[in-house]
């Protein structure tokens, strides 16, 4: 028997076979991972994609992450905030598509302007009766960055109930190469620990194929995922942004395009076999880098996807990094191609529903 097939046949995974595993090269090994991949889903989760809508309300940031185009000392971008009402406009879409949760991100801030306003813009979401096909209103997922315990806490009773605050990178190290010295890994993980505690489901995340990243790093951000028992994983590939100090990296980024794309779905894969029952968001970095990266991540075992219904004339202002897909799509004519994606590869769409992790569902019930 191969060495992997020996591996997949575990019952636990250690570091070293998630190393291993991170490093096949060989396609049709590789179409193994990811046949195991879609059992683990099936058995443990069910072959429905959730979607949550995407509104990316305000690009205004105070952080400064050397690699994401929206950092404070980028002064390409126009900066927007967009109103309580158009986020509002943009949210009845979503529930009229049939998309039962939204995504309300953002650049980093905390002032209390902007945490008020975020909050009155839940409550108003969730006041609104948005669909009858919503007894309950959206499902809200925020991802409004670092925040205190206590602002955490106002936008939760608001009726948040889901945050996405990616560690984006759990070995320490690799942390402080990517930010500034004013932003603490360790600030991060106290953040990730005040949502726990404050009752949210919890989303984190890292990017994938960042210079001097190593398989072990990706490995350890898999065990810390378990560790911390979280509930939702956004991961992506790193591309790269040219007005970001990471454009040094162009080159390197460039040459290792193909591994950096595959790297990614080997990542969804192993998280699901590891992690079994957490819901995987597939993501726009991977349809930035192919156009069957959305469908891709899904049959390597993600479970959710995120249609941009950020307004088209404000997305481009919202550009992380290059290549960024959908920029012109409407939300109507994205949701027909990504039916048809989704039914293409034998998954059917959960309408209608918030669409909550099995992880976390399974909290809640034991309580
Ligand atoms: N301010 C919010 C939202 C940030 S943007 C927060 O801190 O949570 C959402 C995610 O985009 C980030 O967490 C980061 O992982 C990802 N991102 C930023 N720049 C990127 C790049 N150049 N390539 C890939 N992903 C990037």
């Amino acid at each position: 028997m191969k060495k992997i097939e020996k591996i997949l046949q575990k019952e636990e995974l250690e570091k070293e076979d998630l190393v291993y595993l991170l490093s096949l090269e060989d396609d049709d090994e590789i179409e193994l991972l990811r046949q195991k991949a879609e059992k683990v889903l099936f058995d443990f989760v069910g072959n429905k994609v959730f979607y949550r809508g995407l509104i990316e309300f305000s690009n205004i940031c105070t952080s400064d992450c050397f690699y994401c185009g929206i950092r404070k000392s980028n002064a390409k971008p126009s900066r927007y905030s967009l109103s309580e009402e158009e986020i509002i406009e943009q949210a009845k879409q979503c529930a009229d598509l049939g998309y039962g949760s939204i995504v309300l991100q953002s650049g980093e801030r905390s002032d209390e302007k902007f945490v008020s306003f975020v909050e009155k813009t839940v409550k108003k979401i969730k006041e609104n009766s948005i669909s009858e096909k919503l007894p309950d209103g959206l499902g809200i997922t925020l991802c409004v960055g670092e925040q205190s315990e206590e602002n955490y806490r106002r936008l939760y009773n608001a009726g948040a109930h889901r945050y996405l605050l990616r560690i984006e990178a759990t070995n320490p190290i690799l942390f402080e190469k990517i930010h500034p010295p004013s932003q603490k890994y360790e600030t991060r993980i106290q953040a990730l620990k005040a949502l726990k505690k404050v009752g949210f489901q919890v989303g984190t995340g890292v990017m994938i194929g960042l210079p001097e990243q190593s398989y072990e790093d990706l490995a350890g951000d898999i065990l810390f995922f378990k560790e911390m028992d979280i509930d939702m994983l956004g991961m992506g590939p790193y591309l790269v942004h040219n007005e970001t100090p990471f454009a040094k990296y162009s080159d390197y980024y460039e040459k290792n395009k193909e591994k950096i794309y595959k790297l990614g779905l080997k990542m969804i894969a192993l998280c699901r076999i590891f992690l079994k029952d957490v819901n995987i968001a597939s993501t726009t970095a991977l349809e930035a880098m192919h156009e069957c990266g959305r469908e891709d991540g899904l049959s390597f075992g993600a479970n959710v996807i995120m249609p941009q219904l950020t307004p088209i004339y404000r997305r481009k202002e919202y550009l992380l990094y290059e290549g960024k897909p959908c920029m012109e799509l409407s939300a109507e004519e994205f949701n027909i191609s990504i039916s048809n994606k989704i039914a293409s590869i034998g998954r059917v769409v959960g309408r209608d529903l918030w669409g909550d992790s099995k992880h976390a569902l399974k909290k809640t019930e034991s309580k």
